[in-house]
């Protein structure tokens, strides 16, 4: 990107964020089978998905074309973590108390006004990820605002929803899901878009998220948190980005959206100024170039012609080096039509005059597909598609509308955040005929005593959290800020709680805070190590098996070896903490050797007396044992010379 940085707030960037976060149940929203994902694996069924037809009356143009491309659903059920709701073969159960109680808190702690009653209600989903066609959410509270910056955010709704399930592949037709993620409750979090540039919207996402997790009853580590970003600019229009999974990411999605909606709009600028109309673009026919090609050196070609496809081209009037404008980092404005023609038309691409000579096409081959177009490589471009003659012929229409949307600016859609940061289409934006009442659950009145059980998980203010660990744990006040910013922070508070008088709170604090994430820069991942692990070691700390220092080596070793216990890690690190007796032999062999210069020195020598010692001892004795015999050592060697 040449232009540098964008001036966001003269852009007229809008963002709203619909945070998902699964609450850490008992057990699932709408049965009682456990809110935890299994590796067991489990009977399989197949399903269609069937339209949903809606008591409005109309079924969403969306789940009728995912029906008819002819998908079938393959559902892995393991017993213990799914059931006959899961299934659909069975109505849900009442709303799970639980799960409410923790909105309600949330909605508490956001100033959110709490409904009446809670109505769940059915969202058509059209990906097979729900094995009924839909998925059951409810709205719990409204409104409401959380500080930001000293900006206020205000809150549109707070939901709560069951989990779809887990998509484990595709296989042609075959879609595979596991049932054990599904049903798992979801509170979903979304703010006003209000929201003014990319470092604003990751601050945003990052204060709801500790507000989350002070309620101490919310499931962490990858895919348990889940954002959804809408983004507009003025002149542009809303883009609903779906699945950022890590919070790092958002500024990079916000950025490369606000990029690519500027890009379109450039784009349309310069068709208009190069006069392009609906017109023009209305008159274009698609052209059999399958003879013309038949000796193409293109394999994708050749490969489709002798399957008994055809190669189909249509002229762009006026669009010469249009489809190769980058709208986003690594990706062209020929993608954006390509990945519609994907979408819509079921071929695996098109190849557009931009990017070619390349993909075996010659420069002759331009100039015969140019001619028999009746285009010109100096003023216009092509696109040509390779596939059976229907979809073909599907793909180019389709590539024309999407020039057409083009041409009136950005189009309304949904797309999928990539782990790069940038994003690819996935559907337009749903119709608003998706929501309508599941009848099998009556609605739940929000009684007192629902309200009495919310108030035990209302978060405190995060300042006031620290206060308290600042005040209770004798922490800093920086390491109690980064306590409540870790992902872990219930574990933490757990743990410094278990080992009061054992270790300190702010050696806990540290272990996690600095040791653990220092190991990034060894190139690890501290977040993947599982928590009981972490304990382990702690814990082994806390009896005196092991040397305070060595924890964070014990870790290291942990998140390289992921299936080895902690009790292993000791072993082949030789980490085996030395007792008393044995740390007092190394030093009385150190202090020999060194006997003349400790003379010499005098209690001065105890830095030379601990260097040696420590290299030798280093994570197998605890720094201050081995400092006390020195200092001991030292003196004894001392008062000997004196005499
Ligand atoms: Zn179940």
């Amino acid at each position: 990107m040449a232009g540098g940085k964008l001036d966001y707030r003269a852009l007229g960037v809008k963002v709203g964020l619909e945070i998902h976060q699964q609450l850490d149940t008992r057990h699932k929203l709408f049965c009682e089978c456990p809110a935890e994902l299994t590796d067991d694996e489990g009977d399989v069924f197949l399903r269609r998905l069937r339209p949903t037809r809606s008591e409005l009356g109309d079924v969403d143009p969306a789940a009728l074309f995912e029906w008819r491309r002819g998908r079938v659903y393959r559902y892995h059920a393991p017993p213990g973590h799914s059931c006959l709701v899961e299934a659909d073969e069975e109505p849900p159960h009442p709303i799970n108390r639980e799960a409410l109680a923790i909105a309600l808190a949330v909605a508490m702690a956001l100033g959110s006004t709490i409904v009446d009653e809670v109505h769940v209600m059915r969202k058509t989903v059209i990906d097979g990820s729900n094995t009924s066609g839909f998925q059951r959410t409810a709205i719990v509270a409204l409104g409401g605002s959380i500080e930001v910056d000293g900006k206020r955010i205000p809150i549109e709704t707070i939901v709560v929803e069951e989990d779809a399930a887990r998509k484990l592949g595709e296989e042609g037709r075959v879609v595979d899901y596991k049932l054990d993620r599904l049903g798992i409750p979801l509170i979903e979090i979304a703010t006003a878009p209000v929201i003014e540039t990319p470092e604003e919207a990751k601050n945003v996402a990052l204060a709801i998220g500790r507000l989350l997790r002070l309620t101490g009853k919310v499931k962490r580590g990858i895919g348990t948190i889940r954002q959804d970003l809408n983004v507009s600019i003025r002149g542009g229009a809303k883009t609903e980005i779906k699945g950022v999974q890590k919070l790092e990411l958002i500024p990079k999605v916000v950025e490369n959206e606000v990029l690519r909606q500027v890009r379109l709009l450039e784009i349309r600028d310069e068709m208009r100024r190069r006069g392009v109309t609906q017109e023009l673009l209305d008159s274009l026919k698609p052209v059999d170039l399958t003879s013309l090609l038949s000796g193409s050196k293109s394999r994708v070609i050749r490969r489709v012609v002798k399957a008994g496809g055809k190669v189909l081209g249509v002229k762009l009037p006026l669009m010469k080096g249009l489809l190769g404008r980058e709208v986003m980092p690594g990706r062209r404005f020929g993608g954006e039509l390509a990945d519609y023609a994907r979408f819509w038309a079921g071929v695996e691409g098109i190849i557009h005059s931009d990017e070619l000579p390349g993909y075996g096409i010659t420069r002759e081959d331009m100039e015969r597909i140019a001619e028999a177009l009746g285009a010109s490589l100096e003023r216009d471009a092509f696109v040509i598609v390779a596939s059976d003659e229907e979809r073909a012929r599907r793909a180019l229409e389709v590539v024309i509308w999407r020039l057409k949307l083009a041409l009136e600016g950005v189009p309304e859609e949904t797309r999928a955040a990539l782990e790069d940061g940038t994003t690819r289409y996935m559907r337009p934006r749903p119709g608003s005929a998706r929501m309508y009442p599941e009848t099998d659950i009556p609605p739940e009145p929000v009684t007192e005593d629902l309200l009495e059980e919310a108030k035990r998980y209302v978060p405190e203010p995060p300042s006031k959290v620290v206060e308290g660990l600042v005040s209770r744990y004798g922490l800093s006040r920086d390491l109690a800020e980064a306590v409540v910013d870790d992902e872990r922070y219930k574990l933490i508070v757990d743990l410094i709680e278990k080992y009061r008088g054992r270790l300190e709170p702010s050696y806990v604090a540290g272990f996690f805070v600095v040791t653990l994430r220092g190991l990034r820069g060894e190139g690890v991942d501290p977040d993947a190590i599982p928590d009981d692990k972490l304990a382990e070691i702690l814990d082994l700390v806390a009896r005196g098996d092991v040397a305070r220092e060595a924890a964070g080596e014990i870790a290291l070793y942990i998140a390289r070896n992921p299936g080895a216990s902690v009790r292993e890690a000791v072993e082949k690190l030789g980490l085996k903490k030395l007792g008393r007796e044995e740390v007092e032999k190394v030093l009385d062999e150190i202090v020999r050797e060194l006997r003349d210069e400790i003379v010499k020195r005098g209690e001065r020598a105890m830095g030379l007396v601990m260097g040696r010692a420590m290299a030798k001892l280093r994570g197998r004795a605890d720094g201050r044992l081995v400092a006390e015999i020195a200092r001991r050592k030292i003196r004894e060697v001392l008062a000997g010379s004196a005499q």
